[in-house]
């Protein structure tokens, strides 16, 4: 297999056979106590010899002290280069533990299993590794592919709704920018009726295709954060005041927010805007809007894509079509947090 391959399985797994191309001479599983209880005993029988690593779950131990504890289990049973982590987890997890895996004696090869849906339309796709540092999320990280990533949808039975909905808001995202047909046929179902597994492959088949001409974030890649400028400002204003908001909320709101300004720019119809405002809000329901304008512009500015003191966002054009790189200016952001207000 190609290192970055993605495989989609479904029903029994085979290790032996398919999903390992080659023989490891020791093989790790690096679960979280939740995958450990929920996604581990469904494969821990098609697996070869192997040992199995169990770290704290949750964003607040995506740090160096974890690192730590997975490079130690790795040192102390001697695994060498040829060893295999194969990680199956969330974000959290294929973020941590693919930067474990590309640092231990310089890089070994690891493989991941998503197993929430934010991992499998998202993180695993596009190798970036990494882990969060002094509070700032992904700080210290570095691009490595993975050898492979192995998604099976049936891992989502177990996660929790708020996770699953969080993971949605990005399958949405992919949708708006990138195909109008997609985002009318999800719009015209509940929650509950949706079927993931085709949504899955269509928001992969996206993502790796922007990553695979951009990998490293010239341009086309920033496509993808739509929604993000605000929502990671919004996600970090959260964090400050101690009120945790899921991921895909925030990015949800920054998404409606963002197609504000794109309506405000004339790049989408108000009846574009009113379309997509309607659904994120019936899907994700109102959340609180921070008052602090001032400090949410700094945060936005703080974002790692502007250039300079310029706000730059990645707006939709229509829907299923985006352009990056848009100058943004604060009052226009200043009216997008009054038009979320105003819903
Ligand atoms: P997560 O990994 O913390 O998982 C969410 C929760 O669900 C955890 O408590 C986890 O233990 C639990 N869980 C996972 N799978 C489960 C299952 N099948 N059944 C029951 N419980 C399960 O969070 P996440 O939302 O998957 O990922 C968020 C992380 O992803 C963030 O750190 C973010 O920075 C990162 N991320 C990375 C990229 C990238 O390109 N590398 C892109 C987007 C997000």
């Amino acid at each position: 297999m190609a290192n970055g391959s993605i495989t989609f399985i479904q029903g029994k797994l085979d290790f032996k056979g398919v999903l390992l191309d080659k023989t490891y001479p020791q093989i790790a599983i690096l679960t979280d106590s939740n995958t450990y209880r929920h996604c581990y005993p469904q494969l821990k029988d098609s697996l070869p010899a192997h040992e199995v690593f169990q770290v704290p779950a949750g964003e607040e131990h995506k740090n160096l002290d974890t690192c730590q504890l997975i490079w130690q289990r790795l040192t102390e049973l001697n695994f060498d280069r040829h060893s295999l982590l194969l990680i199956v987890g969330g974000g959290v997890l294929g973020d941590m533990g693919g930067f474990c895996a590309a640092t231990y004696k310089r890089g070994i090869d690891f493989m991941i299993m998503p197993t929430t849906l934010l991992a499998q339309v998202d993180a695993s796709v596009g190798g970036k590794v990494g882990i969060d540092f002094l509070h700032f999320k992904n700080h210290i990280g570095v691009f490595c592919e993975p050898k492979s990533t192995i998604i099976n949808t049936s891992f989502l039975k177990t996660l929790p709704e708020r996770e699953l909905r969080s993971g949605f808001a990005e399958v949405i995202k992919h949708c708006l920018i990138s195909d109008s047909l997609m985002w009318q046929s999800v719009r015209a179902k509940s929650l509950g009726q949706l079927d993931w597994e085709p949504l899955v492959r269509h928001s992969v088949q996206f993502k790796k295709s922007i990553t695979d001409q951009d990998p490293k974030e010239k341009g086309l890649r920033k496509i993808l954060n739509f929604g993000h400028t605000i929502g990671h400002a919004l996600e970090s204003y959260f964090l400050a005041e101690g009120n945790r908001i899921f991921h895909g909320e925030a990015i949800a709101m920054g998404m409606v927010m963002e197609a504000f300004i794109a309506c405000e720019k004339k790049l989408i119809s108000p009846q574009e805007l009113e379309e997509i405002t309607a659904y994120l809000i019936q899907i994700f329901e109102k959340q609180e809007m921070p008052w602090g304008d001032s400090a949410l512009i700094q945060l936005t500015k703080q974002d790692k894509k502007n250039k300079g003191n310029e706000i730059l966002m990645a707006l939709p054009t229509g829907i299923g079509r985006a352009k990056w790189d848009i100058i943004v200016s604060e009052d226009e952001l200043e009216k997008s947090f009054d038009y979320y207000r105003s819903l």
